[in-house]
């Protein structure tokens, strides 16, 4: 599969294409840029100096922020976006509508593989993952194409948390 093209945060009418593609406003959009980028802020990790920022918007209209907490035995690390579905899921919410990280590398960083598995578990396959780099970029995928032919709940006869 070929790199998703890179489009600018500084270009309207790409943003708006962006959108229109997959259901999201403007707002929407911007929300998920600028908080994204925000929560890169609170990672905690000194060891890869290697900021995530990670927020999920739900159908409901929320913003639920991550980010990624090192641990000195790095196995123990916890990506941002498992933290923000962490405090989501434990905070009542449920059925997502966008996914975004942020970076402060380019080309975008994507949600590496485990994390692709944990927004199997809650998200539809046709979630877009917003990925924001460091210089002004961004690209979308959705989840089916970070993730083709997934494993999850419905596989053990469980329903879709999505
Ligand atoms: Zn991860």
């Amino acid at each position: 599969m070929p790199a998703p093209e890179i489009h600018s945060t500084a270009s309207p009418t790409s943003i708006a294409a962006t959108c229109a593609l997959y259901n999201l406003t403007p707002t929407e959009f911007s929300e998920l840029h600028t908080q994204a980028v925000a929560a890169k802020a609170a990672a905690y990790c000194p060891y890869s100096h290697f900021r995530v920022g990670c927020v999920l918007l739900t159908h409901a209209g929320a913003y639920i922020p991550g980010a990624n907490v090192e641990n000195a035995s790095y196995p123990v690390t916890t990506c941002a976006e498992r933290v923000a579905f962490g405090r989501a899921i434990t905070s009542g919410h449920r059925g997502f509508k966008a996914v975004a990280v942020a970076t402060d590398i380019s080309p975008p960083a994507s949600p590496c593989g485990m994390c692709r598995q944990c927004i199997r578990e809650f998200c539809e396959p046709s979630v877009p993952v917003v990925m924001f780099d460091g210089s002004g970029g961004y690209s979308v995928m959705r989840l089916e194409e970070l993730l083709p032919m997934s494993f999850g709940p419905e596989a053990l006869g469980f329903p879709s948390q999505a």
